[in-house]
């Protein structure tokens, strides 16, 4: 009986990751089938409920306000607005929904108020809520879980020595940091990366150990392929091969096997063949919609009719873990803090920031 396991080493990781594929795919599926029903995929919806604007320097990022990629700002959704998407996404299919915010960390107020009512209607609609919203505090995560909310996005994007090259303005040490905080409540976790980035296979094993050795392990692990819009400081990275795709996931499924595996950004660029490898090397979830946040996406209808040619069932809301209960706003234990929390602001500097400001100061 395979055993969860929270020590695993950058070399452990690589040696999987690097076996013959045939063994590999092998191993990762023969895990799946103990940990998961092998023909499940659990179909989330991504909705990004703020786009735009934002004051953080994520290299992969076209939301970032400093880089030129004709992301137009967009205020906060309704509540009626963002129901109706979750209305719609759920008669395609969809068991969860995924607002994402385009913030460096919540703030209290007005606007916080405003998506944890969203947080209330969704769950209300008995479908999963997941929220991206950038860095929490543990009063912000405790609000969260009140409402109803059943999983945080968090991503650690890479290893904790890449993630100083893709970003300057918080450190690595404030993602785990929300992570904890989002762990003193019974929200999941969401947590995964992006690759493609020019990362090397050290920065995937590296980004794997962080994520395995939390205990417990997160609930959720996004594996995004980099897609490469243009007016960010990654425009010109190549397109990520299938088969690394299909190497890191399988990867993923053998040292966290409990959790839900995510297909994520990047599935355009990808055959019907190479997401049916994804899926028998331990994917069992996705994000559906014409876009990921800002980046184009394969249509519902066109992932449905995918899971029917391969026989695959749509995961019913819940499955998993039970269904949090909703506290209304006027019943709250919780309440705004007002907190200003001292995130970490990095030492360390990105070539590419540096060579911009030279040029601006000579301009
Ligand atoms: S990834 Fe999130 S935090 Fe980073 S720039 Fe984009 S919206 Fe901002």
């Amino acid at each position: 009986m395979y055993k969860t396991r929270h020590n695993w080493t950058k070399e452990e990781i690589i040696a999987i990751y690097k076996k013959p594929l045939m063994d590999l795919l092998y191993e990762a599926a023969t895990i799946h089938r103990q940990f998961h029903d092998p023909n499940a995929v659990q179909v989330s919806t991504l909705l990004s409920i703020k786009t735009g604007g934002c004051s953080e320097d994520c290299g992969y990022c076209p939301q970032a306000a400093r880089y030129h990629t004709g992301v137009e700002l967009e205020e906060l959704m309704t509540v009626s607005h963002v129901k109706a998407q979750a209305l719609r996404a759920k008669s395609s299919g969809a068991s969860r929904v995924c607002m994402g915010a385009a913030w460096r960390n919540v703030k209290d107020g007005p606007e916080f108020d405003q998506v944890l009512e969203m947080v209330r209607t969704i769950n209300k609609l008995d479908m999963e809520v997941c929220c991206t919203l950038g860095m929490l505090t543990e009063n912000q995560a405790k609000r969260l879980a009140e409402a109803g909310l059943y999983a945080y996005n968090h991503n650690l994007d890479t290893s904790e020595e890449y993630y100083k090259k893709v970003i300057s303005t918080r450190g690595y040490e404030d993602r785990l940091q929300t992570i904890e905080n989002v762990r003193k409540t019974n929200i999941t976790v969401c947590s995964g990366g992006i690759i493609g980035m020019g990362e090397s296979l050290e920065d995937r094993a590296g980004m794997l150990v962080a994520l395995s050795t939390l205990n417990p392990q997160p609930e959720s692990v996004p594996i995004n392929a980099l897609v490469a819009v243009e007016g960010t400081p990654m425009e010109d990275q190549k397109p990520v091969e299938i088969w690394e795709m299909i190497r890191m996931i399988a990867t993923t499924r053998i040292v966290m096997p409990e959790t839900q595996v995510r297909l994520s950004a990047g599935r355009t660029q990808m055959s019907r063949e190479g997401q049916a490898m994804c899926f028998f090397a331990g994917a069992n979830s996705i994000f559906a919609g014409d876009k990921l946040l800002t980046t184009p996406n394969p249509n519902i209808n066109e992932d449905m009719m995918m899971f029917e040619m391969l026989g695959m069932r749509t995961q019913k809301p819940f499955e998993k873990h039970a269904q949090p209960t909703t506290t209304e706003a006027e019943d709250s234990k919780y309440v705004a803090l007002g907190e200003n929390p001292k995130w970490t602001r990095p030492e360390h500097k990105i070539e590419r920031n540096e060579n911009k400001r030279k040029t601006k100061i000579k301009e």
